[in-house]
């Protein structure tokens, strides 16, 4: 039987570093210890964790934490000429995943690198970074679903993706992802999609990067330009990007030339939600030791011991600024986790 431990600190166990406690706490190393787990916790709210970065701690969880450590290696399923067909298993940490596939010379995630994070968690919110999504390769989440007990493969158009969206982050708690299918490409060049990171390889002189090239860029980018949370807490991007008419866009554009901008389909256009925030002057405020990176406006963090409350009051006075001035209302991507009673089931 697991063990189950009881008022444990999650401090160590978010990004943000918040000083909040688990009522109970356990471990799953297998997915088929799940259910008997969740059986014996039917009476409390359930919460899965990975590694804790893509969540905003409002307050002590009286529940109970499930953290994914599932063991297992990479699997290959199928190999062709052309592509690889491979599964992972969800407690795998993302990054590493990358790492084995890259060194493979298997094209396909190489822009997703340092990505922190468990692999169960990518498809939750469909991760992407440097135009490429984690929905551009998978092929099938294998999920439990806790309210029939059942294990499911659940296809990619099943998962029902979008822009930082799945139906995992729609109905959170509902399944827990335990393994995921993906397909890659072994010896295909990497398409670069992405300016800032054509530009990196053209200072660099990489003309025709490898996917090994385009690997080490990203890896190079990121490590220069985020926050690492071992030094400062924080969750990544707060907020998704926003998508507005085409309308909107020009009456924006018209009062804030330079409005950065890039098409997402069906007349409507992705502006960053980071540009917004800056212009309007939130980059590198503190209150407390609630802030706003001095050199990323996305990115809100933690400089010690600011509470989740705080961070989250910060948050919504952006939010509220930013409506005021563009008339966009920015949404949180980080899973704010507030009352435990709503929390899952
Ligand atoms: C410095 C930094 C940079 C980042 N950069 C990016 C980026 O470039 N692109 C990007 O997309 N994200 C980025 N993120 C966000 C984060 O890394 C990803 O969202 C990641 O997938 C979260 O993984 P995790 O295991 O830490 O999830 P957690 O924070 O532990 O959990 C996130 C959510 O997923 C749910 N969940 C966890 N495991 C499971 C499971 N097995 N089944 C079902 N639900 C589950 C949790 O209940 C929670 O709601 C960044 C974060 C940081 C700190």
């Amino acid at each position: 039987m697991i063990e189950v431990k009881e008022n444990i600190s999650l401090k160590a166990l978010n990004t943000f570093g918040l000083d909040v406690k688990a009522r109970y706490l356990a471990s799953l190393h297998q997915a088929d210890d799940l259910m008997p787990l969740l059986n014996r916790f039917r009476h409390v709210p359930v919460l899965f964790l990975g590694e804790g970065s893509n969540v905003l701690f409002l307050e002590d969880f009286e529940g109970l934490v499930i953290l994914n450590r599932l063991e297992g290696e990479i699997e290959i399923l199928d190999q062709q000429e052309e592509s690889i067909h491979i599964a992972v298993p969800g407690g795998m940490h993302w990054h590493d995943v990358v790492n084995h596939t890259v060194e493979r010379g298997w094209q396909g995630i190489e822009t997703l690198a340092l990505i922190p994070g468990k692999a169960g968690t990518a498809p939750f919110q469909n991760i992407g970074a440097y135009g490429s999504e984690l929905a551009d390769v998978l092929t099938a989440c294998h999920v439990i679903d806790t309210e029939t007990g059942q294990n499911m493969r659940l296809t990619k158009d099943q998962c029902g993706f979008g822009y930082r969206d799945s139906l995992f982050k729609r109905r959170p708690g509902r399944y827990f992802i335990h393994r995921l299918e993906l397909r890659l490409f072994p010896g295909r060049a990497p398409q670069v999609r992405y300016r800032a990171l054509e530009n990196y390889l053209n200072d660099q002189g990489i003309t025709r990067p490898d996917i090994k090239d385009v690997f080490r860029a990203v890896v190079e980018i990121r490590r220069a330009k985020l926050p690492d949370p071992a030094v400062t807490g924080n969750a990544g991007s707060f907020f998704k990007n926003p998508v507005v008419g085409r309308e909107h866009y020009d009456r924006l554009a018209q009062a804030y030339p330079g409005l950065p901008a890039y098409p997402a389909g069906n007349d409507r256009i992705k502006i960053p939600a980071g540009w917004l925030i800056d212009r309007a002057g939130w980059k590198g405020f503190r209150e407390g030791d609630a802030g706003v990176h001095p050199k990323q406006a996305l990115v809100l963090v933690n400089y010690g011991n600011a509470t989740g409350f705080q961070i989250y009051k910060l948050a919504q006075r952006i939010m509220a600024d930013v409506f005021d001035r563009y008339g966009i209302s920015l949404e949180p991507e980080v899973r704010i986790i507030r009352n435990a009673a709503k929390q899952n089931r």
